[in-house]
């Protein structure tokens, strides 16, 4: 499957797409977890990325797109894709369409996952994620705190805070999310791809998922 999942930070965008994953072996691509490990990396792109993401501002386009062209060409991604936190603006999207018509895809459903601002909020502040670039696997202090503290259950390494979860990044982020992403909700109306899910279970948009395209 060829989906797009749209929705504010704490949305669950990252767990619906794991989840989504395991149905047919479709690839996960999520952009924060590729610049979060370039800025670990220190590469030329992570060191580009780095003071917009301690903001919580958009990184520009131009360096997201470049991401995209080449991920999108890598042979894992013929099967089906999860875009998670891409696209984030209205040219992102629009670049977007032109890539995947150069490279003969089409995509399946731009999926809206709703949730109240409220849940959003006590989400963000209570998410921890591992350390490791290679892993950031989530976690939330209340409902899911690994099983020692402190520790990833997955790869051992310490399991943090980052560094635009603090409340002031989180609030400029939502702001980021409402004026620059929520546009996308209609760009993806007009294309006949959306599909909005009122869930705040990932089980609940999986399954919402699945209903829509018959699986
Ligand atoms: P969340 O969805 O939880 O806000 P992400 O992990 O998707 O977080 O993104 C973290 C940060 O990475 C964003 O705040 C932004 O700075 C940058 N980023 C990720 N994806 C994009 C994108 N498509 N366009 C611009 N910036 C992005
Ligand atoms: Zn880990």
């Amino acid at each position: 499957m060829k989906l797009i999942l749209l929705g504010a930070p704490g949305a669950g965008k990252g767990t619906a797409a794991k989840m989504l994953t395991g149905l047919d072996g479709s690839v996960q691509i999520s952009t924060g977890d590729i610049l979060r490990g370039a800025v670990q990396a220190q590469s030329d792109l992570g060191k580009q990325a780095e003071a917009y993401m301690k903001r919580g501002d958009l990184v520009p386009d131009e360096l997201i797109m470049g991401i995209m062209e080449k991920r999108l060409q890598e042979p894992d991604c013929a099967k089906g894709f999860l875009l998670d936190g891409f696209p984030r603006t209205i040219p992102q999207a629009e670049a977007l369409k032109k890539l995947l018509a150069k490279l003969g895809m089409k995509l399946d459903l731009a999926v809206n996952i709703d949730v109240p601002r409220n849940v959003i909020l006590d989400r963000l502040t209570t998410r921890r994620t591992c350390s490791n670039a290679a892993c950031q696997a989530i976690y939330n202090v209340k409902s899911n705190p690994p099983k020692r503290e402190g520790i990833c259950d997955k790869c051992g390494s310490p399991v943090i805070q980052r560094e635009d979860e603090t409340e002031a990044a989180i609030s400029h982020r939502l702001e980021t999310y409402n004026e620059k992403t929520a546009p996308l909700i209609g760009f993806y109306r007009k294309e006949g791809l959306l599909l909005t899910v009122n869930a705040t279970s990932s089980e609940a948009v999986v399954d919402a998922i699945k209903d829509k395209l018959a699986l």
